[in-house]
């Protein structure tokens, strides 16, 4: 991390001094100040160009989540087809019709999905 840091501010001061000669060698400035001027343009830049990505890698993390969430509410069940009774793997979502086409006939099939009540009993020893 630390290595990282000294990294870029060796960059930074190489492309300012780069810039800071090129400016003090064509204009009447001097070198400090092209220097100190792209210095701080640079960490200018490099402020809103880290925060747009952490922004867009935020989002991305945020979608990926919601996806994530979405998937653990859903099942897989395995369930005959109507017509050529073979077993398909069907996702099941609660909040959606279920229809799934046959692996097997290619027919359509629509899920009707009922619940039902138990009574839980306790075994006494
Ligand atoms: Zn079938």
């Amino acid at each position: 991390m630390t290595l990282q840091i000294l990294k870029s501010l060796l960059l930074v001061c190489i492309v300012s001094s780069t810039i800071a000669y090129i400016g003090y060698k064509n204009t009447s400035k001097s070198f400090v100040e092209f220097f100190i001027i792209s210095t701080i343009l640079q960490f200018v830049f490099f402020y809103f160009y880290n925060s747009i990505i952490a922004y867009v890698t935020r989002l991305k993390l945020e979608k990926q989540n919601l996806d994530t969430i979405q998937l653990m509410n859903t099942n897989n069940v395995l369930i005959d087809c109507s017509s050529c009774k073979k077993t398909n793997n069907v996702r099941v979502v609660l909040t959606e019709s279920n229809d799934f086409v046959c692996e097997h006939c290619k027919t359509e099939n629509g899920l009707d999905i009922q619940f039902n009540t138990i009574t839980k009993t306790k075994i006494y020893e």
